[in-house]
């Protein structure tokens, strides 16, 4: 049984995170999707809404788990006996962030192997900062991002 850890900021879930979150579930026995609350962020949804938000929009993956954590993954993953960490790659600029965490994560517990997964082309321009600023400003973000994210965007720019 391989439990693989999905984890980021999810502010908020998008379309992007979705298709990783569901190719994943096809290769490993169980994903945890594990939003991080990081205090030195300021992010619009509470780690409470982004959990929710993720799991209205994983309903339908039986397979699929949300959770919350803060501190080191590496913490996380022995607390939840997993050693796989799924992230995925839009671009060559994400590389070597990822790399560096990946590297420093198997350096504080070797056990962890992280999986790179490319996003599909369509969602490769896509990320939590752009969808954000769109909506800010009353853009359509309709399937950029998951419907029940597009309705919380909406009440929180106050647009109906
Ligand atoms: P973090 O703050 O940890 O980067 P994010 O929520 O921005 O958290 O991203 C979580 C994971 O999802 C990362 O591995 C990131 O590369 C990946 N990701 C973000 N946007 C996309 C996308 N459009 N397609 C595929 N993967 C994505």
């Amino acid at each position: 049984m391989i439990i693989a850890i999905y984890p980021g900021s999810f502010d908020p879930i998008t379309m992007g995170h979705l298709d990783i979150i569901e190719r994943g579930a096809h290769i490993f026995d169980e994903v945890v999707v594990a939003v991080l609350e990081n205090p030195h962020k300021n992010p619009l949804f509470s780690v409470e809404e982004r959990k929710l938000l993720i799991e209205q929009s994983v309903a339908s993956l039986s397979n699929v788990k949300v959770e919350t954590f803060m501190g080191l993954l590496v913490d996380y993953l022995r607390v939840k006996g997993a050693r796989v960490v799924i992230r995925g790659l839009r671009a060559v600029s994400d590389f070597e962030f990822e790399l560096q965490n990946a590297t420093m994560n198997r350096k504080l517990w070797p056990p962890t192997e992280t999986f790179f997964m490319p996003t599909s082309t369509n969602y490769s321009y896509l990320s939590s900062s752009i969808v954000k600023e769109i909506a800010k400003y009353g853009g359509d973000v309709s399937g950029l991002v998951p419907p029940p994210v597009e309705e919380a965007l909406r009440k929180k720019f106050n647009r109906g």
